[in-house]
């Protein structure tokens, strides 16, 4: 009798099923719109030519070595993430009211700002607040951590295609003082919908009036309108609004760095009187967990961000990733439109950064899969990326097909 025995299975992680299935068919028709990676109108993974240019001069550095980090990371690094997130002159780093803390990319700077939310701040209400739809990673992360409960705040309107901002208010009104709610920062993972301006001023008054504890998910930097600043501007609304929050960043995307696992979670606080306090406990969150991070991801990054010359390449190969993203959606849009396929599409090009949140139904992205070779999540959700000039047209007949 084996102490392993009785243990049952758990479901398959949806979109590395779908990779498998998309590796495994022979079919040349095939097209990848699962996983969300950047791809070239080829529809090959890019290695940003500053990355390159930035490992060179790592690896030729002759004081280069492979000594541990200190358990919360590379400071060129983290001072440099901080800054590219509350910008330049952000009153939070001139009054050094924030900590950074170099993490295992976005998904491992959520975990530490979860662990440390649930485990250590007192008051903290343990209940998580998600939007529904979001990338499914969220809820886990925060059960794993030690909450008690994740809840949906309404996100998505279906019918209009859009958000749905009054069912978020209600449900955000309606959760309990200190409760702990994730928004993501730019580019809303699925749907590809973000809050306006004007809406996320509305957002962030309940979050006050309620005083709900916000987690920004930040992975997406740059992805939605090709400009870092434009992008950061709903983190550096709650900064300017005196809120105190955690914000995850992500360099997988916006470096096109998926595996070197280079993230960075800034805390901001209303007084810098605590920080070396609230240091040292996440210095024992870290270590008791990982102990300290990879370096090479880190390195990689903060040699772009702290060489304005290579920084200013990056800006733009960024542009050039965004540049594709909005070519290839007016580009389906147009063909699906061509085909005179039932329905409205101008949500392909209304939605932003890497996603765009179809419509179709699970039968109907089923049908692509089986009778198409096309691979997506049974939400709808599409990789913008996974579209090129050359397989366009076969996307958009499948889809044609399926809608009728
Ligand atoms: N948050 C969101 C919304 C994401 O889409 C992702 C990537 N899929 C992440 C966080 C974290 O990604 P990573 O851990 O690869 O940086």
């Amino acid at each position: 009798m084996s102490l392993f025995e009785e243990i049952g299975g758990m479901p398959p992680i949806e979109v590395f099923e779908l990779n498998k299935l998309y590796a495994d068919d022979p079919s040349p028709l095939k097209v990848s719109l699962g996983v969300g990676a950047y791809r070239t109108d080829e529809g090959k993974p890019w290695v940003l030519p500053v990355v390159k240019q930035a490992e060179r001069q790592i690896v030729e550095d002759p004081s280069m070595n492979f000594e541990y980090l200190p358990v919360l990371g590379l400071e060129a690094f983290t001072n440099a993430a901080a800054s590219m997130l509350l910008g330049g002159d952000s009153p939070a780093i001139k009054e050094k009211r924030f900590l950074a803390v170099q993490a295992i990319s976005g998904t491992g700077a959520l975990r530490i700002a979860a662990d440390f939310l649930a485990q250590v701040v007192p008051n903290i209400t343990r209940i998580a607040y998600i939007s529904s739809p979001t990338w499914e990673n969220h809820r886990l992360l925060c059960l794993k951590a030690g909450f008690n409960e994740v809840r949906e705040y309404r996100y998505w309107d279906a019918q209009k295609r859009g958000l749905d901002l009054n069912g978020m208010l209600e449900d955000l009104r309606a959760a309990p003082e200190r409760a702990v709610v994730i928004f993501h920062a730019c580019a809303h993972n699925p749907t590809g919908v973000d809050p306006t301006q004007e809406q996320w001023r509305k957002i962030v008054e309940v979050v006050k009036e309620r005083r709900l504890f916000p987690i920004l998910d930040s992975a997406y930097q740059g992805f939605a309108s090709g400009d870092l600043d434009a992008d950061a501007w709903a983190v550096r609304y709650f900064a300017e609004q005196g809120m105190e929050f955690v914000c995850a960043q992500s360099f997988a995307k916006n470096f096109g760095i998926y595996n070197q696992r280079a993230g960075n979670l800034t805390l901001v606080a209303n007084t810098a009187n605590n920080l070396a306090n609230l240091k040292s406990q996440l210095t024992i969150l870290v270590r008791g967990n990982y102990s300290n991070p990879p370096a090479h991801g880190a390195r990689i990054v903060s040699t772009v961000l702290n060489n304005p010359q290579l920084d200013a390449q990056w800006r733009e190969h960024i542009k050039t990733m965004s540049g594709r993203l909005k070519a290839m959606r007016a580009l389906l849009r147009e063909k699906v439109e061509g085909l005179k396929t039932p329905g409205s599409w101008k949500h392909i090009t209304e939605q932003i950064g890497m996603f765009c949140y179809t419509g179709l139904t699970p039968k109907q992205c089923q049908f692509l899969m089986e009778q198409h070779h096309i691979y997506l999540l049974k939400s709808g959700r599409i990789n913008i990326c996974g579209i090129t000039t050359k397989n366009v047209d076969h996307v958009a007949n499948a889809i044609h097909q399926a809608v009728t």
